[in-house]
């Protein structure tokens, strides 16, 4: 008899009152196979559901006899890491979210079972206990429990199938709940449930020797001539030493599988499955790189970095690199010295530029030590490169931002680059900014993080100005050429001009040029579709989507109005719906708008179109880059996809279409977000011996953020930018949360914002308008409730509470948390929603 055990679990329920541990008992046969970190089947609330197990002990405040026992261990080995497992308890109180949700992002989809229910007949029931008064024994006998002939098919079905699915059972017969819940209750069938894995495991058929290899070739000799095919086969598996996969041994010997029959029915070989991991980039070789000397500045970032990994210390790095400072050549090298101290690395990159281009750097470095994580990977795929990561094979992890909860154990070093992107924040819940999580993970592990950025974030600035950052700098390009040139470009002046086309002169003969020289340009524009609205001349109509508070975007291949928040779509009308008017119009230009217009002005042009729409194919992405890097297109026309990371040699113009895409969002870093944009695209221009030219079209032609970002002054602007947030009370002078209520019933969702603002005010002691300096002695302050700047989005009313935190964070948020609990009533009863945004990247 071994010892009580005790699990402390979270299950599968993401609700407010399932969101803590639940005591449960592990069965004397699943206690050696527990872990903190496990999944396990438990029974919760009639139903089973996976759970994670966050904690076990030998004792429990609860009545052991009260006590379930857990169905089942899941996994022989535990999926998730004790680290990692506390690691969700702080992702949950940061950003105030269930525990199961921020366990939920840290495991790959396929290991996110379904619960199963399989149904049977009874021990009762197949011993014929039920048999009626008429005396016949067995199945016969439950005719007293059989009233109609359908229900003596389903008692059929059941007993010729079982145990059968319960959603099989349902599919075949559509009315049976209410008769498989009465003979349940009656005892006559039996519910087993389960928690079933989506687990699929790629497997391939595999040829291999019976008997000692040695052997095979005196086998070979035994074989009559005719049989040479066989002998091929036997001498090959010989060669090979190991088992060989059937399709393989196949292709390269050009004999069929019916050789290796015969020699299976031979009993020489055998032919079996074997699993192996599902490799996204098979069968395509990166050529192996060699370290760079490095420069004197790469050397001493990569002297204080490797410091830091020797000693175990979570000292945290903002590398600020201008574009082509050779900022990966230092990650490289640094992991490196990682990998050389036997400990891992992870590196997160923006989705969006997580290019081929950055994977084979390091997949040339570092071989099969790489394992890659990003989006576009089938669940199978990620699965099998995490597992490669669980089970040591992978010792570095490059990937977006959840590559971030990659399940290392022995951590020894992140690297964040691009680390402004606001795609390190989620936007769903859980809502976690993987940079807060990698420093988080880094103070665990005693690892170093990196955040490289040639224009970090505000946050990030201010951070390194107060000493929590170490700064590393790489003022001068690696490959020694200058900057870009940027020209500013008044499109005001264009039109007084007499220029009304979308390419200002300097562009126009900066494109023309580049297709006399044979050299290629990029050209930016942030908005993809034809024209940003449509308007009606006659009556001033435009056309919105009917399920946001947002304008339809006109995509001229399809002859459709679509909504970029929604999907909705629409035929363009040929008349005005309001007035019936023909003088309708589009105004603003997109991505296809500018393809259109290029084709027109330079007859012959090749152009590649890079946005959500031409990219939304597996492999398109890179297939464009390819294009473009073979020369094969003139110009590379994009949204935002286009002016990260990349590196190509023959690229010496660079234009921005329009700078004021981005700067007139209403959103508090629509400067720094354009500065960020314009210099990284930029940056894409003369990269190597041909020197660049940069042209920014714009409508703001004063704006400090072009101007600055013209200069590459990246201090001139931050100075500017400190200044003018510090005056406005915003990041990184304090911290927000962002609260949205959102509902069908406008009246509802107003309502539960005012009262929920009401009771967080009179908490902190917020009275009306007080003076600046009297809320700044509260612990924070809640403005609001306002309609959101997306008022309505797919059917739903939308309004907000901003909280600005003044000290004191972790309470400050567990009160937000708290208040909207409070409502869990209304939510729950309702579909009125409140959702939590700590530190929103975006306010929409
Ligand atoms: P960043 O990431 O800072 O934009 P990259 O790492 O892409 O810069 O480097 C720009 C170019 O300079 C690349 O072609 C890279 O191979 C080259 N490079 C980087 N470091 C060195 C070095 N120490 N010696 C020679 N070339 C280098
Ligand atoms: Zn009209
Ligand atoms: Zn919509």
């Amino acid at each position: 008899m071994t010892a009580p055990l005790y699990a402390r679990i979270i299950v599968d329920v993401p609700a407010r009152p399932a969101d803590r541990p639940f005591d449960y008992s592990v069965p004397d046969h699943w206690q050696s196979w527990i872990a903190v970190g496990s999944r396990v089947a438990v029974t919760f609330a009639g139903r089973v559901l996976q759970g994670i197990v966050v904690g076990l002990s030998r004792e429990t405040d609860v009545d052991p006899s009260k006590l379930r026992g857990i169905e089942e261990v899941l996994d022989a080995a535990p999926p998730l890491t004790e680290e990692l497992i506390e690691l969700s308890d702080w992702v949950s109180r940061t950003y105030a979210c269930p525990r199961i949700t921020s366990i939920g992002v840290m495991l790959p989809a396929a290991l996110k079972a379904q619960t199963e229910t399989k149904v049977s007949l009874s021990d009762n029931a197949m011993e014929g206990q039920f048999a009626a008064a008429s005396g016949s024994a067995g199945l016969v006998g439950l005719v007293g429990l059989v009233a109609t002939d359908e229900e003596q098919r389903v008692l059929d079905y059941i007993r010729q199938k079982q145990p059968i699915k319960l959603d099989q059972l349902t599919k075949q017969f559509p009315d049976c709940a209410p008769l498989v819940k009465s003979w349940t209750a009656a005892g006559v069938l039996e519910l087993e449930r389960s928690v079933k894995d989506r687990l699929n495991r790629k497997k391939v058929q595999v040829v291999e020797a019976v008997g000692p290899l040695a052997a095979l070739a005196e086998l070979a000799e035994s074989l009559p001539a005719r049989a040479a095919k066989q002998k091929e086969v036997l001498l090959y598996l010989q060669e090979q030493g190991e088992a060989v996969a059937l399709a393989k041994l196949t292709k390269e010997l050009g004999v069929s599988s019916s050789a290796v029959k015969a020699l299976e029915s031979k009993g020489w070989v055998t032919v079996k499955e074997q699993e192996v991991l599902r490799d996204p980039y098979e069968g395509r070789s990166f050529a192996a790189s060699k370290p760079l000397a490095l420069t004197d500045e790469q050397q001493a970032a990569y002297g204080s970095i490797v410091a830091a990994v020797r000693e175990q210390r979570p000292e945290a790095f903002l590398m600020q690199g201008i574009t082509g400072s050779g900022k990966t050549e230092v990650y490289l090298q640094s992991i490196q010295a990682c990998l050389d101290l036997g400990r891992e690395a992870i590196v997160l990159v923006p989705e969006i530029s997580l290019t081929p281009q950055m994977v084979e750097r390091f997949k040339s470095r570092f071989g099969d030590l790489v394992a890659v994580l990003h989006s576009r990977l089938s669940n199978g795929e990620r699965y099998d490169e995490w597992r490669k990561i669980a089970e040591g094979g992978a010792k570095v992890a490059v990937g977006a931002r959840s590559a971030v909860f990659a399940p290392f154990t022995k951590l020894g070093l992140i690297i964040i680059d691009e680390e402004h992107e606001s795609s390190y924040k989620q936007e769903d819940s859980p809502k976690y900014h993987a940079r807060e999580v990698a420093l988080q993970r880094g103070r665990m592990n005693g690892a170093p993080v990196v955040l490289g950025s040639a224009t970090p974030s505000l946050e990030s600035y201010a951070r390194s100005l107060r000493g929590a950052y170490t700064r590393l700098l790489l003022s001068k390009r690696a490959l020694g050429g200058p900057l870009p040139a940027v020209q500013i470009v008044d499109m005001r002046d264009q039109l007084k001009n007499g220029n009304r086309s979308m390419f200002s002169k300097p562009l126009h003969e900066g494109l023309e040029a580049r297709l006399e020289r044979g050299e290629q340009s990029v050209l930016l524009l942030n908005r993809r579709g034809y024209s940003t609205f449509v308007m009606c001349r006659s009556c001033g109509y435009t056309a919105e989507c009917p399920h946001c508070d947002i304008s339809l975007t006109y995509h001229q291949s399809s002859n459709h109005l679509r909504c970029h928040y929604c999907g909705f779509a629409q035929l363009q009308p040929e008349l005005c719906p309001e007035c019936e008017s023909p003088h309708i119009r589009y105004f603003g230009t997109g991505t296809q708008r500018v393809e259109e217009e290029l084709a027109k002005l330079f007859p012959g042009i090749r152009v590649i179109r890079m946005d959500v729409d031409t990219t939304s194919e597996k492999g398109s992405h890179e297939k464009w880059l390819n294009l473009f890097r073979e020369r094969k297109a003139d110009v590379l026309l994009g949204t935002q996809m286009v002016a990260k990371g990349l590196d190509f040699p023959y690229v010496t113009l660079v234009g921005v279409i329009a700078a004021d895409t981005v700067l007139n969002l209403p959103d508090f870093r629509a400067a720094e977000k354009t500065f960020q944009l314009l210099t990284q695209v930029a940056g894409r221009a003369g990269r190597h011996q041909l020197p660049g030219e940069v042209v920014i079209q714009t409508y703001n032609p004063e704006h400090y953020s072009v101007l600055t970002a013209s200069r590459h002054d990246y201090e001139a602007f931050v100075g500017q930018e400190l200044e003018l947030r510090k005056r406005l009370g915003y990041p990184p002078y304090c911290r927000l949360i962002c609260v949205t209520f959102s509902g069908t019933m406008l009246q509802a969702v107003v309502r539960t914002a005012e009262e929920w603002a009401d009771k967080l005010r009179s908490e902190w002691g917020q009275r009306g308008n007080m003076d600046p300096f009297e809320t700044e002695q509260l612990r924070a302050e809640v403005l609001g409730p306002v309609a959101s700047p997306i008022p309505r989005l797919k059917d739903r009313y939308r309004f907000q509470c901003v909280v600005k935190i003044r000290k004191e964070p972790d309470q400050v948020i567990a009160a937000v948390r708290r208040a909207s609990d409070a409502f869990h009533d209304r939510t729950r009863k309702t579909d009125l929603q409140i959702s939590i945004d700590v530190d929103p990247q975006m306010m929409m």
